[in-house]
C-alpha cells in the first residue's frame, strides 16, 4: 500500500496514526537499531528496550512540560482499569470523592469507583443528553472529598472541558481521564493530581495506558489492591514490574518524537483548532442539514458528533463517504448519527475532503 491507498480513518479509537510513524516503525520492524531483532522480540530488561522506554518518557515530559515531582507510568488494561485503580490507590473504603459526569465515560468511571469508596455525582449532563459542561462556581463539592474526577473529553458525546474546575479543599486533587484529548494541546499538569489516558486515540496503539501522577500520592493503596493496579509497584519498578506492552510503548515513543518535531503541543493545538473549526463551520453553515447537538463553547476538537436533518440518509452518507475513502464515520451505537474523530494524526486534507463531501452530499439531497 502506498500513501494514496490509505483511507482517511475517522475512527474514535483505535484511530489513525501519523503516516511517518507507521513508515518508521515499518523500517525498524525487522531489525531495530542494528540489534538484530525487532522490538517485539527484545527483553524488556535489556539495554535496547530500556533506551526506548526512557526516551518515550523523556519526550512525553518535554511535550507536556511534566514537572519532576510527577511520576509517569506506562501501564496496561486501558483507561477502564484506571476507573478502579484510582479509588484503590487514592482512597480508603470510607472516603468520599466527587465526579462531574459529562458523558458515558465519566459515568462508567463513577460506577466503578462505587465498589471501592463513596463517589458522589455532583453534576450530571445526562438529562440533557450530555451536551454541556457545568459552570464551576455553583458545583456542590463535597467537603473533605479525596478527589474530584472529570473526563476531560467525552469521546462519544463530543464535549470537552476548556478549563478545569478547582478541587474544593487544599488536600483534594483533580483527576482527569484524558484518553481522547491527551497530547492534543498544552496542559498545566500542576493543576492535576492524576491524569490518565489510553494510548489508542492520540498517541499510539491500544494496549498502553499512561498515568501521570504527583509522586506524593503514590504508596497508600488499599490492602486489597491487586499488584497490577498498585501505582507504587509500577513506580518502584519504572513500569517494568512485569512484562510491559513493549511494542505499544515503542510506537507511543515514535509518536511523542513526532509531536516534539512538529514544534510541541502549542503547534499541535493550532492544527487541531484549525481542523475542528473547518468541520464545525461546515456543520453550522449547512442551514440545519447537519446539526451538532453540543453547546458551542464546549465542543470537542477531537470528536465531532453530528446528525442529519433527514435521518433516513445517514446510512447512505456513511456508505458513500466510505466509497470515497473516508471510513468509520458512524456515530457510537448508543447515540446514533455521525461522528468524525479528528485526532492529532488526522491530516488537514482529511477534514477538507470530508467537508467537501458533506457539501456535495447536501447539494444532492
Ligand atoms: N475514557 C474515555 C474518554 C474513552 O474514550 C475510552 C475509550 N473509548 C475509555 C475511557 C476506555 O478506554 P479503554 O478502552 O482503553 O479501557
Amino acid at each position: 500500500a502506498s500513501a494514496t491507498d490509505r483511507v482517511f480513518n475517522f475512527a474514535a479509537g483505535p484511530a489513525t496514526l501519523p503516516e511517518n510513524v507507521l513508515l518508521r516503525a515499518q523500517s525498524e520492524l525487522y531489525d531495530w537499531g542494528g540489534s538484530g531483532m525487532s522490538v517485539m522480540e527484545m527483553s524488556h530488561r535489556g539495554k535496547e528496550f530500556l533506551s526506548i522506554i526512557q526516551k518515550a518518557e523523556a519526550d512525553l515530559r518535554t511535550l507536556l512540560n511534566i514537572p519532576p515531582e510527577y511520576t509517569v507510568l506506562f501501564l496496561q488494561g486501558g483507561a477502564t482499569t484506571q476507573f478502579s485503580a484510582l479509588p484503590l490507590n487514592l482512597c480508603k473504603p470510607g472516603d468520599e470523592v466527587d465526579y462531574i459526569i459529562t458523558g458515558s465515560w465519566g459515568d462508567k468511571a463513577f460506577k466503578e469507583a462505587a465498589k471501592y469508596c463513596h463517589p458522589k455525582s455532583i453534576w450530571s449532563g445526562k438529562s440533557e443528553k450530555y451536551t454541556k459542561i457545568p459552570e464551576f462556581d455553583a458545583l456542590p463539592q463535597t467537603p473533605g472529598a479525596k478527589y474530584l474526577h472529570i473526563c476531560a473529553n467525552e469521546t462519544i458525546h463530543g464535549v470537552e472541558f476548556k478549563d478545569y474546575p478547582k478541587p474544593g479543599t487544599e488536600n483534594e486533587i483533580l483527576v482527569a481521564d484524558m484518553s481522547s484529548n491527551f497530547c492534543s494541546k498544552p496542559v498545566d499538569i500542576t493543576r492535576f493530581g492524576v491524569i490518565y489516558a489510553g494510548a489508542q486515540k492520540n498517541v499510539g496503539p491500544s494496549g498502553v495506558t499512561i498515568v501521570i501522577i504527583r509522586s506524593d500520592l503514590i504508596g497508600d493503596a488499599q490492602p486489597i489492591t491487586p499488584v497490577m493496579l498498585d501505582y507504587k509497584i509500577h513506580s518502584d519498578n519504572n513500569s517494568l514490574y512485569n512484562t510491559p506492552p513493549c511494542y505499544g510503548i515503542y510506537v507511543c515513543g515514535l509518536v511523542f518524537e513526532d509531536l516534539v518535531s512538529q514544534g510541541g503541543l502549542q503547534a499541535v493545538e493550532e492544527k487541531n483548532a484549525k481542523k475542528a473549526g473547518i468541520l464545525y463551520d461546515a456543520i453550522d453553515g449547512s442551514r440545519e442539514f447537519y446539526r451538532c447537538p453540543v453547546e458551542r463553547g464546549v465542543r470537542s476538537r477531537m470528536n465531532v458528533p453530528f446528525t442529519l436533518e433527514k435521518g433516513e440518509l445517514e446510512g447512505e452518507f456513511v456508505k458513500e463517504a466510505a466509497k470515497e475513502g473516508m471510513v468509520q464515520l458512524k456515530g457510537h451505537r448508543s447515540v446514533g448519527g455521525m461522528r468524525a474523530s479528528i485526532y492529532n494524526a488526522m491530516p488537514l486534507a482529511g477534514v477538507e475532503k470530508l467537508v467537501g463531501f458533506m457539501k456535495d452530499f447536501q447539494d444532492r439531497h
